[in-house]
């Protein structure tokens, strides 16, 4: 759908689904992947409204092994892949 008839279809509705976002950004902001404990970035689907409540449904991914989980249930959704990280220093010298 046009992104200008969503606009005009919500004004003057509060964005309750944005602030519950950010509150998540806020707490997932220093979640660590559960493989390999690699830093994440926010991944899809992004915000939908369960039993008339917004959810800020989205599942973070690492930016090292590719692992994709949800940061709510802990559920890994994509293993990725453990084979890409770095060796440990040991193993290189
Ligand atoms: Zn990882």
């Amino acid at each position: 759908m046009d992104p200008r008839i969503i606009r005009k279809i919500l004004e003057g509705y509060t964005d309750e689904v944005g602030v519950e976002v950010s509150t998540d950004d806020d707490r997932y902001a220093n979640t660590f992947c559960p493989r390999c404990s690699g830093n994440c970035r926010k991944s899809g689907p992004g915000p939908t409204i369960l039993n008339a409540e917004p959810i800020p449904q989205f599942n973070l991914e690492c930016l090292s092994c590719g692992c994709v989980f949800s940061p709510r249930s802990g559920l890994i959704v994509e293993m990725g892949n453990l084979g890409l990280l770095e060796p440990p220093e040991y193993l290189i010298g």
